[in-house]
């Protein structure tokens, strides 16, 4: 019997739900043992953390198999944290997921230019994947112009979002499905997905898992 396409889910705080494969965000933490997950230091929790090791841990982490992401992790306005620290974490980390060779999930926050400098700057090749994306169309044109690629979750079971209107028209390659920290089931967003995008549920299926195996090598 051929198994069902899975449901991808590429970025979770939560256990996956059934008939899924996704991505756990296990931040710096402990995780079950055998489930995908991502790695990372998020912005708001920098001055949690020893920051002579902790980069040094995250490296020994990034290169465990069940890792397939780092992240996540990037610039937040709103953090507490100076923008110079974050900035420095942020750029550590891109070189982190430079040297494991895996994408990097990244948490944006009103605060795109140095998203934009920092990869610039960095010259990395490794795919960038915003989080939870529901930013207005000049953002949007910036990220694709710079390959970025975008995971969309909850903003899109808002009528009228900015999520909403940009994945009508987004090329089938450039983007990911998640529920982050919501209470909703995966496949209530692939069921709106679909219907945004005019296809079945089946065919997105189907995309976001040609999509996560090219993106994460996975499989
Ligand atoms: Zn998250």
């Amino acid at each position: 019997m051929v198994s069902p396409v899975p449901f991808i889910n590429i970025h979770t705080h939560s256990q996956p739900e059934e008939g899924t494969v996704a991505i756990v965000d296990a931040g710096m933490g402990d995780y079950p043992n055998g489930i995908p997950v991502s790695v990372g230091i998020h912005p708001w929790y920098i001055n949690k953390y020893d920051k002579t090791v902790i980069l040094e841990k995250l490296f020994l982490k990034a290169q465990r198999s069940e890792v397939l992401a780092i992240g996540e992790c990037g610039l937040d306005k709103f953090s507490e944290v100076s923008m110079e620290v974050q900035e420095y974490f942020f750029r550590e980390q891109i070189k982190i997921a430079e040297k494991v060779n895996k994408p990097m999930i990244i948490h944006c926050v009103k605060a795109f230019d140095g998203l934009f400098k920092i990869k610039k700057e960095s010259k990395t090749t490794v795919p960038f994947i915003v989080h939870g994306y529901n930013n207005n169309d000049n953002i949007a044109k910036q990220l694709l112009e710079n390959g970025v690629l975008f995971s969309f979750g909850k903003a899109l079971l808002n009528e009228g979002s900015n999520a909403e209107k940009l994945l009508h028209n987004i090329e089938s390659n450039s983007f990911f499905l998640e529920t982050d920290n919501a209470t909703v089931s995966i496949m209530s967003i692939f069921e709106k997905a679909a219907t945004l995008r005019k296809v079945s549920v089946e065919e997105l299926k189907e995309q976001m898992l040609l999509n996560f195996k090219s993106i994460f090598k996975y499989g």
